[in-house]
């Protein structure tokens, strides 16, 4: 394995600023040093002079070729993980998904063959429990053990994805037992069903209504449920994107009871609104996604939570859906369009423009994207971080560089930009993987292949 040199640049980790070479090794990194001061023999030196060295970006919530409403996320392991690389990712997390009277077992084999081979970064698997019931509460410590150490739950989706109370509480206590982490999509399904009922039956099938059903109520309700059922079980908790500045409130009032509840949100909830939802024609189908986009004064909120900690990480919830041929199953009915957004490809340029818009610091920008994801799910020291022996996942990004968010420049397999036209300040330069150049200067050279598969450890907040 070659060794490589990156010199002259900024190098930010969530815990420092400091103008450092870092010298790569086998893969890893081995050495960080004053600019100039040693003389390493190398065979590829990168200058990074003026730009940023920074930990390739950890995406913990993202759905390869994840199957709803009859389609599927149009993005494979393949091109989605090409798309994150160009986009400074360098690793993802995954939700296998358990079929409703399946094993997990055949869930989780089947995302595996869906992912092996086909990767241009390194990825892990959560595990989406869809069927609670003895069989399945007995294969999970056996998965903890395979390193898939959090398990999804939905209290949304009723007939798919749900899970009621009881199956919650089961499924919180195994895994509390197990040291597994459980992740909760918060929203009251059943509840959500009636008043997309109600608003078919008034003739409001345009997108908008799907974001005026799904209440920020009743995902302030599940949120607080959610929270009390993991009390009661004595487990951790994890809240998935998370939109509700109402949701918000009740993960920050569990913190200052110091429970061990943790929430992510997601760009979507920080830079678009209602707004897009209501574009003209079929348009707002693009941002049809749950959690729904919630009004523009929600995102002050949520800024703010990420500031001070009541969230913890950035995720994409990445799950595109072509707006030809798969968001028009739901022309004429708001609750057949595929739930879901591309967005894995931008989470560090929008995170940085967060940064030059005053929102977050750039130590707080790294936290986020990269550090506080790898240690929520136990992947630290290896990811999110850069420092002698961990993996040489690094990014050179240039913090000056414009471009502009569009389909027509995009990497990710699916036919819109939610970002469209929008102009960010920042740029990934260089991608490097486990040591390997996956990007460099507007030239992809990884390969699918190269990403191999994460055992993880269990959360390391706890
Ligand atoms: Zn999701």
């Amino acid at each position: 394995m070659a060794r490589t040199v990156i010199t002259g640049g900024l190098v930010v980790t969530a815990a420092e600023e400091t103008h450092a070479d870092v010298l790569v090794e086998d893969g890893r990194v081995v050495a960080l040093a004053l600019p100039g001061s040693q003389r390493w023999h190398a065979e590829r030196v990168f200058d990074a002079s003026g730009k940023y060295v920074v930990p390739g970006g950890v995406d913990a919530h993202t759905h390869m070729e994840m199957p709803f409403g009859g389609t599927r996320a149009s993005d494979t392991f393949e091109t989605g993980t090409r798309a994150a690389a160009w986009g400074g990712t360098t690793t993802i997390v995954d939700f296998a998904v358990q079929t409703k009277g399946a094993p997990l077992r055949a869930g989780l084999d089947d995302w595996h063959a869906k992912a092996d081979g086909r990767c241009a970064i390194d990825y892990a698997f959560h595990m989406i429990v869809s069927d609670v019931n003895a069989a399945t509460l007995d294969e999970m410590p056996g998965l903890v053990g395979e390193g898939v150490t959090s398990f999804k739950l939905f209290m949304a989706y009723p007939g798919v994805f749900y899970s009621d109370d009881g199956q919650i509480l089961r499924a919180m206590q195994r895994a509390a037992d197990t040291g597994a982490l459980t992740m909760l999509h918060a929203e009251n399904g059943p509840a959500i069903d009636v008043l997309v009922e109600q608003a078919l039956a008034r003739g409001e099938t345009d997108p908008r209504h799907h974001g005026e059903v799904r209440r920020a109520l009743l995902e302030a309700e599940a949120t607080h449920r959610a929270i009390q059922l993991a009390r009661v079980a004595g487990a951790p908790l994890y809240v998935v994107h998370v939109s509700a500045r109402e949701a918000l409130a009740e993960l920050a009032a569990a913190r200052d009871l110091g429970l061990p509840v943790f929430g992510e949100t997601c760009p979507q909830y920080l830079f678009l609104s209602t707004d897009n939802l209501a574009e003209p024609g079929f348009e707002g189908a693009k941002y049809v996604c749950s959690t729904p986009l919630r009004p523009r004064d929600h995102q002050a909120a949520l800024w703010r939570g990420l500031r001070t900690d009541d969230l913890q990480v950035v995720s994409t919830d990445h799950c595109p859906f072509c707006f030809k041929g798969q968001k028009d199953l739901g022309r004429g009915d708001f609750s057949k369009i595929p739930n879901g957004l591309p967005g894995v490809e931008h989470r560090m340029d929008l995170l940085h423009q967060a940064v030059v818009d005053g929102h977050l610091t750039r130590r707080r920008w790294i936290e986020l994207a990269c550090a506080a994801p790898a240690r929520m799910f136990g992947l630290h020291p290896r990811k999110g971080t850069i420092a002698p022996g961990s993996d040489a996942d690094l990014v050179i990004y240039d913090p000056h560089a414009v471009q502009t968010l569009s389909a027509a420049t995009h990497h990710m397999n699916v036919d819109y930009s939610a970002y469209e036209g929008r102009t960010v300040t920042g740029r990934v330069e260089t991608v490097l993987s486990r040591g390997e150049v996956v990007l460099d200067r507007g030239q992809y050279l990884g390969r699918p292949g190269h990403g191999t598969f994460l055992p993880r450890s269990t959360c390391q907040y706890l």
